[in-house]
């Protein structure tokens, strides 16, 4: 057994991704101590070498690293926040979703107590956790962060760390998630336009997927114009968008389908234009999302 895998963890939350947690740290070996609301919930943990503690101040005691996982931050309160709780001197990674005040919030009430903390976010479903499709972000102390990423790497997924701002996890999180059902609901669009003229959805979805490629090889190149606040229009001027736009609308009306979506985007474009950019490029759209200075 190696160092890492001997460390001794605790997973207090045995939802469906608690379960999932507690369930890749014993098949990497560590000794771990779980607890949940509902201690049935652990009985197949407990089978494959969980110990269940008694009560979550013995589960904290248990583990050098205490993995919480639950419903929401005020289940989180009211489990570390009860009697016989003591959280100093110990190590605590949460891994509940929450916005990014509630985890800087947790953090000052987690230090206040002594305990060292960590915010995390999970991007992944539990069955793939263990493996290295699992994205797990962290942010909070990077020292904190490398003295546990051995034990995280080794038994949960790919583990990653965003900053000592504890509300990073949190705001990648989102901002993940605002990528994700921007992708999908423009795949949707187009495909509702397509089964019209009677294409399936799986034949255009490998013509979407090479769109959507190739439309994030232009992020690094637009995302350095937004950084720089400069926007040439090097391959193509907003007002030339924005006639696409109408096409798009045009036809999605024409065929019955469903044009809220780019009605939406095209107003944004329309108001930038109306404020002078229509001779720069798309990511000058940036101050339509959060104001010329990002704010
Ligand atoms: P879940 O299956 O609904 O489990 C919720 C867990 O929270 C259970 O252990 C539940 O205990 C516990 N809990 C809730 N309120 C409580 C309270 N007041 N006191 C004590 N325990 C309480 O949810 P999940 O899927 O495991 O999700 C857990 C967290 O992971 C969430 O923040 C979720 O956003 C995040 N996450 C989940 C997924 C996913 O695909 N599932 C993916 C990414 C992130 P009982 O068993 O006693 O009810």
């Amino acid at each position: 057994m190696n160092e890492n895998t001997s460390t001794p963890v605790t997973v207090i939350g045995l939802g469906l991704m608690g379960q999932a947690l507690a369930g890749a740290f014993l098949k990497a070996g560590h000794p771990t101590t779980v607890w949940n609301r509902t201690p049935s919930k652990a009985d197949r943990l407990v089978v494959e070498g969980a110990d269940l503690a008694p009560t979550v101040g013995a589960a904290v005691k248990a583990g050098s690293l205490t993995i919480i996982c639950v419903t929401d931050y005020p289940a989180m309160y009211e489990l570390l926040g009860g009697t016989g709780v003591e959280l100093d001197g110990t190590m605590l990674i949460n891994l509940t979703s929450s916005s990014s005040a509630q985890a800087r919030e947790a953090a000052g009430w987690a230090e206040a107590r002594g305990a060292r903390y960590l915010d995390g976010a999970i991007m992944a479903v539990p069955p793939a956790i263990g493996t290295a499709e699992a994205m797990i972000l962290h942010s909070g102390p990077q020292p904190d962060f490398e003295a546990h990423r051995p034990v995280q790497l080794d038994a949960l997924g790919t583990v990653t760390y965003l900053g000592a701002d504890h509300g990073l996890a949190s705001l990648y999180d989102v901002a993940g998630l605002a990528m994700m059902w921007s992708v999908l609901n423009a795949w949707l669009q187009g495909t509702a336009m397509l089964r019209t003229a009677g294409v399936d959805a799986a034949t255009y979805a490998q013509f979407a997927r090479q769109m959507a490629a190739g439309v994030a090889e232009w992020l690094p190149g637009y995302a350095e114009q937004i950084d720089s606040g400069s926007f040439p229009a090097e391959v193509s001027a907003l007002e030339t968008d924005v006639r696409a736009m109408a096409h798009l609308i045009e036809e999605s009306e024409a065929v019955g389908v469903n044009a809220e979506l780019p009605k939406l985007f095209k107003a944004m474009a329309d108001r930038s234009i109306a404020a002078g950019h229509g001779g720069e490029q798309y990511p000058v759209l940036i101050e339509e999302f959060a104001g010329p200075r990002g704010g």
